[in-house]
């Protein structure tokens, strides 16, 4: 029997859909002997199971009319409220039609890449930037274009000659994404002064900032600064916020916030899509925010996860060789380690680890512009504090190792 060569069957824009090189080894770093830095996911055992069963079993039972049939394409009215209040509440304020629910701010991201992007589009994005994020630009047909960063966020001259240089080739970017909180992959929180002039050189060149905000609310030190959605006056901030990182990803709960024109097309691009968001979710998200329970929640997991960042910091300063340097995020899942040049790639770094069951995910995947060979991406919202120092400390010996293996190859010369 002859099967089917789906090749031939594929769209041409599929060829600009790729997989994500996380999800790639997921399934070995998900083997229970493996301690993984590489996965960005909540901790599963900060999940609020019981709050949260209990406010289901009440929706179904009290409200099942609702919560078990479809709901408008752009969000039920009642969370639609609650998110522009909390809108307001932080300083970015944004009246309820100008809000959106999405299916996890993936699909914001994605339904953007749709209605945003023609293919050869170049997209203003991070260097190194959220692969997620990039991905959806990318299956569009738009070319990533990654600007720098130092500590203070993407740094300002390199986005205008970025500019300016595909301006010339008549290929001018429109669109900067940009995650400003404790970045994905980076753990770096643009400052203020750096928002300012980002927006300056948004307006001076006519850009709009799509601004990605999944973990500013789980801040371990001080308050982030004000988001550019607080500081536009220009219209041209889109806002994407989530209830993944504080409460549950499962519910796939997001939300888009932006001027009525952009809602109306995204609104449109959303009903082919999925129709509406998952109504249950929605309700569930609705109750636990407007009962203050989300608030709370996010409290107990600042202090949560603070540990978690410390225990992952100290370990790394007393295992890790001191020419390594990393990130020291002030919030969020994620801290960057940069090696030294003269050590293998994050890649083979990551063979050897893998073979002392610790994981971590290399840099590459992160990057527009072909770097990150010499980086890596540790998370340490997954596992336990027993685990983060067990696994920094066997990951310290095999980088002595190889600074020992390399002097003695430099001896030999
Ligand atoms: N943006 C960033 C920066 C992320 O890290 C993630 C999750 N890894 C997402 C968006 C998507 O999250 P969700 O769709 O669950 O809201």
């Amino acid at each position: 029997m002859m099967s089917v060569e789906w090749n031939s069957f594929f769209a041409k824009r599929t060829k600009n859909i790729t997989g994500s090189q996380i999800r790639h080894f997921f399934a070995l770093t998900e083997q229970p002997e493996v301690i993984s830095f590489a996965g960005g996911f909540p901790g599963n055992d900060y999940f609020p199971k019981e709050d949260i069963a209990n406010s289901l079993v009440h929706l179904v039972r009290e409200e099942g009319r609702q919560a078990l049939q479809y709901s408008p394409t752009e969000g039920t009215c009642d969370l639609r409220m609650v998110l522009s209040e909390k809108m307001y509440r932080e300083g970015k304020p944004c009246e309820a039609e100008n809000l959106i629910i999405t299916d996890g701010s993936q699909q914001g991201i994605d339904l953007l890449g749709r209605i945003l992007i023609n293919p050869g589009d170049p997209v203003l994005v991070e260097e190194p930037a959220y692969i997620g994020g990039m991905s959806v630009f990318k299956s569009y047909g738009g070319i990533t274009l990654g600007i720098d960063m130092d500590s203070e966020g993407p740094i300002p001259a390199r986005m205008e000659q970025t500019i300016i240089r595909w301006t010339e080739n008549n290929k001018k970017p429109k669109i900067f994404y940009t995650v400003p909180n404790f970045q994905n992959p980076t753990g770096i929180t643009t400052s203020l002064k750096r928002r300012y002039e980002i927006l300056a050189l948004a307006s001076r060149y006519n850009l709009v900032i799509i601004e990605d905000d999944p973990y500013g609310e789980l801040f371990y030190d001080e308050d982030i600064p004000l988001s550019y959605k607080a500081l536009d006056r220009e219209d041209r901030v889109i806002f994407l916020g989530s209830y993944s990182k504080v409460l549950i990803p499962g519910i796939r709960i997001g939300w888009l916030a932006g001027p009525g024109q952009l809602i109306e097309k995204v609104t449109m691009a959303k009903q082919t899509a999925d129709l509406c968001s998952s109504s249950l979710g929605q309700q569930l998200a609705c109750k636990l925010s407007s009962e203050g329970f989300v608030d709370k929640h996010v409290n107990r997991l600042r202090k949560l996860y603070r540990q978690k960042r410390d225990v992952m910091i100290d370990s790394m300063e007393k295992y890790f060789p001191p020419d390594i340097n990393y990130s020291r995020p002030g919030g969020g899942f994620f801290i960057w380690v940069n090696f030294p040049a003269y050590y293998p790639s994050s890649k083979e770094l990551l063979d050897l680890s893998l073979k002392q069951n610790v994981a971590f995910v290399h840099g590459e995947g992160f990057s527009s512009n072909g770097g990150g060979w010499h980086s890596a991406r540790f998370s340490f919202s997954q596992p336990s504090i027993e685990d983060i120092i067990i696994g920094i400390r066997r990951l310290g010996n095999i980088f002595y190792e190889v600074e020992a293996s390399y002097s003695v190859k430099i001896a030999g010369h």
